[in-house]
């Protein structure tokens, strides 16, 4: 069945025929009008009633007819109701999204019973984003010895952070670092705001005088585009502290919970469990919870490359993501130019497909192109046609992570 699915608009999103959410639209959608200087920001697929998808033809909402069909949801019909346990998206982001991490199951039951205005539902949000164009993000600490090196050459952050802080991260120990930089992020995210954009400024002024060389090692090109659209904001330090990773497209990110990390640029396809719990601490107009975070945050520092997440190959033409988590899973499909057909792996739950390349004609003859999303019920699958053999088709799939 083919689903119809919402956009939203966000601020942070990319304009016009720039973005993939407004690419995918226009291909799938012929009566869609894209405005240029509109940001496109994300694509929802799935049953969240801030976005929830319906059926093309039909016109009726997915969860109405889940409701109705329950045998659909396969493994997950009991504690799933009419709702899917996850929410597949696209994303295009042209503006970085906040500093962040989302809650475990236990901290999310107590925040929302603590503060049900900011924290709106019980249940955790582990995440996983695979990059579609190149795609910037900062994820995780990075490692000490690449975090002391930074504090060397930037007397600003040693005052941002405060230089007590600073020097006993500086020459502490094995087994006291992780406290010792607990302490420093601590400190940093609850600076008062004068003295961090006054030594921002002061770091921008000496990075512009500096040689090309000196520049690179201080990711001064990165710090002055998110100062640009976050002035003054402490997260414009945070390049410095957390890994700051390029994925090429197929490569994949998951952020399990207390997992610090913050979109900066590109298209991703994003799966999550139906939660909206984030807690902020930076680059972000909204509501900061600093507090929250500084206690939640995991202080496990690792390097940039043992955060990509790999997938593990199914056949030819499939390779799976799979979290530690049950709520979700997702299939990437690349179909190599010459090959003529293709049969979906059947998954334990409903699942969700978009289409974002290529053209497929089904069984009953109806063509998909890309921007096309099919809704699959369980255990079935999807015989496909390729009608453009030159091209390699790409799909991706999202399921519940049922074993
Ligand atoms: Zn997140």
């Amino acid at each position: 069945m083919e689903l119809e699915c919402s956009v939203q608009n966000y601020a942070w999103g990319k304009l016009g025929s720039g973005s993939v959410v407004a690419q995918l639209l226009k291909s799938s959608t012929p009566e869609f009008v894209l405005e240029d200087d509109k940001p496109y920001a994300e694509f929802w697929m799935g049953t969240h009633p801030n976005g929830p998808s319906i059926l093309k033809q039909e016109q009726i909402p997915l969860s109405k007819f889940i409701e109705e069909n329950k045998t659909t949801l396969g493994a997950v019909a009991k504690e799933c109701g009419p709702n899917l346990p996850y929410l597949f998206k696209v994303l295009s982001v042209r503006k970085a999204l906040s500093i962040q991490v989302h809650p475990n199951k236990e901290q999310a039951e107590r925040l929302h019973q603590e503060q049900p205005e900011i924290y709106k539902d019980p249940n955790h949000k582990p995440e996983i984003a695979i990059a579609l164009t190149t795609f910037e993000a900062l994820c995780g600490f990075r490692p000490i010895p690449e975090i002391r090196n930074f504090l060397k050459y930037l007397p600003e952050l040693r005052a941002a952070i405060g230089e007590n802080e600073v020097s006993h991260f500086l020459c502490c120990d094995e087994e006291e670092m992780e406290n010792s930089l607990r302490k420093c992020f601590s400190s940093l995210m609850s600076q008062g705001p004068d003295l961090i954009a006054q030594q921002l400024r002061k770091l921008l002024e000496r990075l512009s005088n500096l040689d090309q060389a000196t520049r690179n090692l201080l990711n001064a090109k990165l710090l002055e585009r998110l100062h640009l659209d976050y002035p003054g904001d402490v997260g414009c330090f945070g390049i410095y502290l957390f890994n700051y990773l390029i994925l090429q497209p197929g490569e994949a990110l998951y952020l399990g919970a207390n997992e610090l990390h913050a979109y900066l640029f590109g298209d991703c396809v994003e799966c999550m469990a139906c939660s909206d719990n984030v807690v902020r601490a930076g680059l972000t107009p909204k509501f900061k919870d600093v507090g929250t975070l500084i206690k939640m945050v995991s202080y496990a520092s690792k390097p940039a490359a043992d955060q990509k997440f790999q997938a593990l190959r199914e056949n030819e033409c499939t390779e799976v993501f799979l979290p530690p988590i049950q709520d979700f899973a997702v299939a990437r499909i690349t179909i190599p130019p010459g090959r003529s057909t293709f049969n979906t792996i059947p998954r334990k739950s409903a699942s969700i497909l978009i289409i974002i390349n290529g053209e497929v004609q089904l069984l009953d003859s109806r063509i998909f192109g890309r921007g096309s999303v099919l809704f699959i019920p369980a255990n079935e699958t999807i015989n496909f046609k390729v009608l453009h053999e030159k091209v390699s088709t790409v799909m991706f799939q999202a399921f519940a992570n049922i074993p």
